[in-house]
Formats: structure tokens, sequence, C-alpha cells
């Protein structure tokens, strides 16, 4: 059975903690040894793919399949989710891109500040070894960055998926010609380390910059706003904040209506009524 990390670590430490710092081809030796052991301590690149493939699949049936994303868009009609589907789609597999591009960035730093940490130990011991080594504090030193790994790794899992709900939100509200965005933080919600100024952003509404209802002189920004004035939600790491979509006049605050936008709402208010 191959050695495990935490074995090859020990035995390094050990040598050198003997023999000291006498030649490049022990260090290199061990080095050597701990690279190997630190991959074979990690999924394979191929199981760690199939992990993230399903956490975001997973959310893109709850969003897309099953319509959870309506809740955040209402008003929108009622095809409109169908047609934008291929572009929906197209936003899974760049997250699953993307996610696994960083995974694989934070293995290889994982693995270096490993080597690191011994190289820079081990080359500080003197030739012919020490007796004053406190071998537990320099093992568990080395041994730290591996093994913070797969708490790293569940942290981008989760934030990766917050940017995947609110970037497969955008797409529909882009593509489904949302006018504005109502901000929505969840400060209120307990033990949420929420950012100051995302928690003043809650409830403001911002203008999509573009819409037709502003090509259409129907309504203005407020003194907000527009939703590219500002950071996305979740594009910071760990925002959790999202976008309740405005797609109709008569949901955007009354100061975001032009006289033009008035009027018309007011007309299509009396066909309403008279239907
Ligand atoms: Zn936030």
């Amino acid at each position: 059975m191959a050695e495990t990390f935490s074995q090859v670590v020990t035995e390094a430490v050990a040598d050198i903690e003997e023999h000291g710092y006498d030649s490049e081809e022990r260090i290199a030796f061990w080095l050597g040894k701990i690279r190997a052991a630190a991959e074979g301590a990690m999924l394979t690149p191929e199981q760690m793919q199939a992990k993230l493939r399903d956490a975001l699949v997973s959310i893109y049936r709850q969003m897309v399949e099953k319509k959870g994303i309506v809740s955040m868009h209402p008003g929108i009609g009622r095809f409109t989710i169908e047609q934008v589907r291929p572009q929906l789609r197209a936003e899974l597999d760049r997250r699953i891109m993307a996610s696994a591009n960083l995974i694989k960035l934070n293995r290889k730093q994982a693995i270096e500040k490993t080597l690191q940490r011994f190289s820079g130990w081990s080359t500080s011991i003197p030739k012919g070894g020490s007796k004053n080594v406190k071998t537990n504090d320099v093992k568990k030193d080395i041994r730290k960055a591996l093994q913070r790994l797969p708490f790293e790794e569940r942290r981008v899992l989760v934030d990766q998926g917050h940017k995947f709900t609110s970037s497969l939100s955008e797409t529909l509200a882009q593509d489904g010609g949302a006018i504005a965005g109502a901000w929505h933080s969840n400060w209120r919600q307990p033990n949420y380390d929420y950012r100051e100024d995302h928690k003043e952003r809650d409830r403001l509404v911002y203008a999509v910059r573009g819409c037709w209802a502003l090509e259409r002189g129907l309504m203005k920004p407020s003194k907000h706003g527009y939703t590219d004035d500002i950071t996305k939600p979740a594009e910071e790491p760990f925002c959790r904040c999202k976008y309740r979509w405005i797609y109709n006049l008569r949901d955007l605050p009354r100061d975001m209506l032009t006289a033009k936008g008035r009027d018309e709402l007011s007309k299509a208010r009396k066909v309403t009524n008279a239907a």
C-alpha cells in the first residue's frame, strides 16, 4: 500500500533531523516524495469534476427545470424561460469550466505551499542534523496547506453555487426584458456576515441600462442609478444578495416613471378597468 502523505512528511522530517541539509539531492528526493504523496491524497481530477458537475447541475435543475428561478422574476412572461433556456444551459457549462479551473489552481497552490515549507525548513538545518527540532510543530506546519484544502474546496463550491444562481438569474433578466432590479440583502438573517454597503442597497431599485422602457422614454433611473453602476449580486466572495427583477412599468417605484410612462400606465389601467 502506498504511504500516506502524513507518513511521508514524518519520514522526511526525521531524515533531515538526522542528516541536516547535506546535499541538494537529499532535499530533492523528499520534495519528490512529498509531491507524489500529496497528489495521491487528493481526489483525482475526474472525481473532482464529477462532484462539481453534480453540485451545479442540481442548482440548474432546481432553478430552471423546476422553475425555482421564477420567484425572483415575478411578472415574467410564461414562455420566456423556455425561450432563454439555451442561454441558461450555456451558463451551466461556463460555470462548470470556471469552477474546475479554480479548484485546479487551489490544488496547485496547496502543493506548492507544502513544498515551499518543507524546502524552507529543511535547508535551514545544518549538515549533520539537529537535536533541537520541534518535530511536531514542523510537521504540522508542512501539512497545514493540504489539510485546509477540503475546507477551501467546500468554500469554493458554495461560492461558485451562489455565483451560478446569480448569473442564471441575470441572464434571464437580460434576455427576458427586465427593466429594473430591486436589490435584496440577507442582512436580517442571523449569523450572516453581510457587507455594510450591501445592506444599504437592500430594496433599492436599479434601472437596467438600455432596456425597452428607457428607450421608449417611459422610465428613468432613480438617484441610485443603474445595475451596472454597482457590483453584481454574488460577484464579491460569499455575497448571497439577489435581485428581484422588475418587468412591468406598474411595478416600478413612482419616481422612476416619466410623465410619458405615467400616462401610458393610466391608459393601460383604464383599458383593464373597462374590460
Ligand atoms: Zn451581498
